[in-house]
């Protein structure tokens, strides 16, 4: 099955009541890039990716283009299967993860609906059709904070993620207890994101100030050197994000027992392809991680919830999208809902999702 056409879409995503704020970004709307992949016998596929801004990783949405225009004319008439695609794009363009998964993503849609099997089954097979997804709280006022943890613990979520970072590290430890004694009754676990936000002075001081909340810190300081200062002072478990930027890094974190989970990017980690490999090394070893992706549309959303209907369940720490935080869908029937802190993973072939080309307009590139 060979690759014929590719065409690259530039679009808007505007934050339902934004901006959206983590330690060190606020976002009011975001750029995603899209791709359409065509078969040599017409079948189609659609890939996205969306780094959220410029500055929460070492991606930004130009960035992806230009590495999408540089790939691109090498892989007309390329191979579309996972592994040998994967292949051939390391071969025309070193690194650039964000921008090659999304191409992959579409290759496993197009495989999907030529073959009429879902990406889940692709990729190993659909453990469970109903995913669990987290809500991730922006970085705001506690009491606020707090509001909306009982607000989304009423409606069903199994967990919470509480953004910190990038102000007083005191307001942080407030906004900690304010959010436990909200949910403590409940079975709604809790993870503490600061994105790199704080340095090890003031994570040390989050663990010590609140010792009997069971949040698990995730990403806590911004390099590996931090995470490993203070991972024998800090008494819960700590995931890796960011610093894990891709297989390698997150092997080395995983074969040094530097964290207890993860929370994974399929974009970060060039696709699913890299992602259904990190899901199998982390099960070996016993290894919580989400399937997520920074930001994005219906694509990505339904790209993260096929891969997590595959986690072992008691693994999964839910597929993050951005659904609570966009309007409407590029799929308007088989779109990404969010229903009880649940995603109902869309079953149809492929990603299981049909974009309206429509609007997006113009493709700004095709080959
Ligand atoms: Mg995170």
């Amino acid at each position: 099955m060979r690759l014929r056409e590719i065409h690259i879409y530039k679009h808007d995503l505007p934050v339902k009541n934004g901006p959206y704020t983590m330690a060190n970004t606020k976002v009011w709307s975001l750029d995603t890039t899209l791709v359409r992949l065509v078969a040599e016998d017409g079948t189609e596929g659609w890939g996205e990716t969306c780094p959220v801004g410029s500055t929460y990783a070492e991606a930004h949405a130009e960035g992806a283009r230009a590495a999408l225009n540089v790939m691109a004319p090498g892989l007309i008439g390329a191979e579309l299967w996972p592994l040998v695609l994967q292949r051939k794009m390391g071969s025309l363009l070193n690194g650039h993860n964000y921008a090659k998964a999304a191409i992959d993503i579409a290759a496993h849609d197009l495989i999907g609906k030529r073959l009429g099997v879902s990406v889940a089954e692709l990729l190993g097979g659909v453990v469970v059709d109903r995913v669990p997804t987290y809500y991730s709280t922006i970085v705001g006022d506690p009491d606020e904070t707090a509001r909306i943890a009982a607000e989304v613990r009423d409606m069903g979520y199994p967990r919470i993620q509480v953004k910190v970072g990038g102000r007083p590290v005191e307001t942080d430890i407030e906004t900690i207890h304010k959010v436990w004694d909200v949910i403590r009754s409940s079975d709604m676990r809790m993870a503490v994101d600061a994105n790199r936000g704080w340095n090890t002075r003031d994570a040390l001081r989050v663990s010590r100030e609140c010792p009997d909340i069971p949040f698990i810190m995730e990403q806590p300081c911004n390099t590996v050197e931090d995470l490993r200062k203070i991972r024998p002072q800090v008494s819960r478990g700590i995931y890796m994000d960011e610093s894990g930027i891709d297989l390698n890094a997150a092997i080395t974190a995983i074969g040094t027992g530097l964290v207890d989970g993860f929370g994974m990017k399929i974009t970060r980690i060039g696709g699913l392809q890299n992602m259904r490999t990190f899901r199998d090394i982390c099960e070996a070893r016993n290894l919580p991680h989400t399937c997520d992706d920074a930001w994005g549309g219906d694509v990505i959303a339904a790209a993260c919830t096929q891969i997590a209907a595959t986690m072992r369940p008691d693994l999964c720490e839910g597929a993050w999208v951005a659904a609570s935080y966009i309007e409407g869908n590029f799929d308007p029937e088989n779109g990404i809902r969010i229903e009880g802190g649940h995603i109902r993973r869309p079953t149809g072939p492929g990603l299981g999702i049909r974009p309206d080309e429509a609007l997006f307009g113009a493709p700004i590139a095709s080959f």
